[in-house]
């Protein structure tokens, strides 16, 4: 099965919104087998949108729709959807209902005329219940091809995608399970990744195909493959994985959820063990806490964190004795050692991470060069540091001190 995603809404064309809707969208319909074979972000314009559906259906079989479906004038994508079907807008009694309590529940005052009519839909469209917003998704289809329309809103089109539209999907097309498991792997270039596990790569079972995946500091090596049963799957591909894991021993980190990351196995980890964690960061300004507490479940393991940007605050809030700072400078290992310790002791928490470093473009509060980065990790125990320099590009820079935190945590 093929598929195309418009995303339809002027903010996207202009570089105010950015199109995470067909990330999402696209990681979902992959794993039931539907290949995505186009994306296309369009203006909430009636001709641009008549001929974006007119061109996909002539392309592939699932054409799936986000946005334009509020209740103000310039949401259009319904009333076009209707025309390209020549079709009559017809109220739905149970979207009318679904719309009443959403709005009882976060709105209490007496439901407006135009809300009312988001429960206005095609007459030979099926609706997709929105249990998030008061824009239903629609389901239509025409001969053998099925379109579909969602809400702009984020979550609410995720909600719609995962409870609806894959479910349906799965059921008429009798889709195959699609597997991926990928390894994280550290301290290795791609090429000498490759070189290293050749051998294995050379025997891999023609079914399950394989992906190396960089991106700032850390190597991917995803293994796919598809089928109906998904036990039988998982355990070719978890034989491979325990063929190449010896060949990887010393950079191997672990295994990436299908849906997480690195931060989702520290997660489990510690949630397991009933461990807990503190976060003390200075040139990564709080991204490294982002990057858990976006998860649900955080509150089992986190235990906080403090972003001490300044030297001063370094001294006041995190109480790092300035005596080390006039020594070490404020990005050094000792430093970054004495966040991580006194965050570990402020939060009274099992692990502590830190991050000092100099982002650039300018040097900062230290004399150390543009780029540099110390990241140290405490236990009650014990603390280590490494120092890094991640070059002078500034965003480059705060991302892969994330990311180094992170994997130095795993370790
Ligand atoms: P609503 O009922 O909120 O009006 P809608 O279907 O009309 O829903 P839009 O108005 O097009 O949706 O978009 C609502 C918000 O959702 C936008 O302001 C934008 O922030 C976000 N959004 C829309 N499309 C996308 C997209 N493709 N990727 C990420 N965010 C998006
Ligand atoms: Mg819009």
């Amino acid at each position: 099965m093929i598929a195309e995603i418009i995303t339809i809404g002027d903010e996207l064309l202009i570089g105010q919104v950015i199109d995470t809707n067909s990330a999402f969208i696209a990681k979902k319909l992959n794993k039931i087998g539907v290949s995505i074979h186009q994306i296309t972000s369009i203006q909430d314009d009636k001709s641009h949108i008549l001929k974006a559906l007119e061109e996909a259906e002539q392309r592939v079989d699932i054409i799936i729709l986000t946005g334009g479906l509020g209740p103000t004038k310039d949401d259009i994508t319904k009333k076009t959807i209707a025309e390209y079907f020549d079709d009559s807008l017809v109220l739905n009694a149970d979207v009318l209902e679904n719309i009443e309590q959403i709005w009882n529940q976060n709105v209490g005052s007496k439901l407006l005329q135009v809300n009312k009519d988001q429960a206005l839909v095609p007459s030979k469209s099926q609706a997709l219940m929105n249990s998030l917003g008061t824009a239903p998704g629609m389901w239509m289809e025409k001969e053998e091809k099925v379109f579909i329309s969602l809400p702009g809103v984020p979550y609410e089109m995720e909600a719609l995608i995962v409870d609806e539209v894959v479910p349906k999907l799965k059921r008429k097309y009798n889709c195959p399970y699609i597997l991926h498991k990928t390894l994280l792997v550290y301290n290795i270039g791609e090429s000498a990744l490759a070189e290293r596990i050749e051998s294995w790569e050379d025997n891999l079972p023609s079914q399950i195909k394989l992906a190396y995946l960089p991106s700032l500091g850390l190597m991917r090596l995803r293994l796919s493959t598809k089928g109906y049963d998904a036990k039988i799957l998982n355990q070719e591909v978890q034989e491979q994985i325990d063929k190449v894991i010896p060949l990887i021993e010393n950079e191997f980190a672990g295994i990436e959820d299908e849906e997480g990351s690195v931060e989702i196995i520290i997660a489990k980890q510690l949630t397991k063990t009933g461990q807990t964690l503190a976060i003390a960061e200075s040139c990564t300004g709080g991204a490294v806490a982002e990057r858990f507490t976006v998860n649900p479940g955080a509150s089992a393991y986190f235990k906080g964190g403090l972003v001490t940007y300044s030297t001063q605050s370094k001294i006041n809030v995190l109480k790092v004795s300035e005596e080390t700072i006039n020594q070490y400078s404020v990005v050094s290992a000792q430093v970054a050692e004495a966040m991580a310790q006194n965050a570990q002791q402020l939060f009274q928490s099992d692990y502590a991470v830190a991050t000092t470093g100099n982002a650039g473009p300018e040097k900062g509060d230290s004399d150390a060069d543009v780029g540099t980065v110390f990241v140290a990790v405490a236990t009650k125990e014990a603390v280590y540091s490494q120092e890094f320099n991640f070059g002078n590009l500034r965003i480059k820079v705060i991302n892969r001190g994330v990311n180094k935190a992170l994997e130095m945590l795993l370790k």
